[in-house]
């Protein structure tokens, strides 16, 4: 398979933006760099350009703290953005600073509604609203467009794209997660939304993210369409680690971060070399360099 991925990647247009976009909402972890190995080896096959985009949408999580050890961490491994948030260049690429840019977006999409729905609202309304997996937003409020919420309409149809691991992809949004959120009742501009109009704006061509996310690809095509983003896009939804079966390592399971690691001695290359060995790209644990990832690959 990687040398499969790695002829996929060599035959795509030339000048391609991807990027790597943490949520500062805990320590840079394992996942991540799984995640960076896969987002800088692709990228440097395809000679895509990578933006770091700092995802603090959600402002009730994000923290400076976590955003900084972020960077610092991922400097240290040795994956430089070509584009984005960097200790010298702070404001580019951080999501706080786009809030008027999705307000702007927000203004110009056509069948949004408010809505005043809880989670709990919509459970109590249909017991099976989590039947899928996810919350079902059955469009209570479509005709009443009042409240807090602001959702966009899914339309009634099936989305198809290629993944590039993965192969044909067919979802369905309007049966899985209902009419999207966009803004929560607290004022936060949701991930699906804020990832959209980022995506849309900054070009990006290149999607390159976990398989956790590969639910979330249907609704932000159709979300794209509505924005008016290019229709010629190429999604990878690579493989996780897994902290035990069917668990996703995440920051909230307080797996070792990349700084314990580091000031427990870990070189670099270490890190990067566990995180390839444990998401399958090689067979045993070796020391890897950030400017060996695309190797990887081929
Ligand atoms: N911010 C998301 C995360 O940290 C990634 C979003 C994306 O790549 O679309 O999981």
């Amino acid at each position: 398979m990687p040398g499969l991925l790695s002829q996929k990647m060599s035959k795509l247009p030339k000048g391609l933006k991807t990027r790597f976009a943490p949520s500062p909402t805990g320590y840079l972890h394992l996942g991540h760099v799984a995640s960076a190995i896969y987002v800088w080896g692709l990228a440097r096959l395809a000679q895509a350009e990578i933006i770091l985009r700092i995802e603090d949408h959600d402002q009730s999580r994000s923290r400076k703290l976590y955003e900084s050890s972020i960077l610092s961490d991922l400097r240290w491994l040795g994956f430089h953005a070509d584009h984005g948030v960097s200790s010298e260049a702070p404001s580019a690429y951080r999501q706080s600073d786009h809030f008027e840019r999705y307000a702007s977006a927000l203004s110009s999409l056509t069948k949004t509604y408010h809505c005043h729905c809880s989670r709990k609202d919509i459970q109590d309304r249909d017991p099976d609203a989590m039947k899928s997996g996810e919350l079902h937003y059955d469009g209570y409020c479509r005709t009443l467009n009042a409240g807090p919420n602001v959702r966009s309409q899914m339309p009634d149809r099936r989305v198809t794209f290629d993944d590039l691991i993965l192969g044909h992809q067919i979802q369905v949004p309007c049966e899985q997660c209902g009419d999207l959120l966009l803004k929560d009742r607290d004022g936060f501009w949701t991930y699906n939304f804020a990832v959209c109009v980022d995506d849309v704006t900054d070009d990006i061509g290149l999607i390159i993210r976990g398989q956790d996310l590969l639910s979330a690809t249907g609704r932000q095509i159709i979300l794209r369409e509505k924005l008016g983003g290019r229709s010629e896009m190429n999604y990878v939804h690579h493989p996780l680690i897994y902290a035990s079966q069917d668990h996703k390592l995440s920051k909230r399971d307080h797996s070792t971060s990349i700084a314990q690691w580091r000031e427990s001695g870990l070189s670099a290359e270490d890190i990067i070399g566990k995180a390839a060995f444990q998401v399958g790209l090689i067979d045993k644990e070796k020391q890897v360099s950030a400017s060996e990832v695309e190797a990887l690959f081929l």
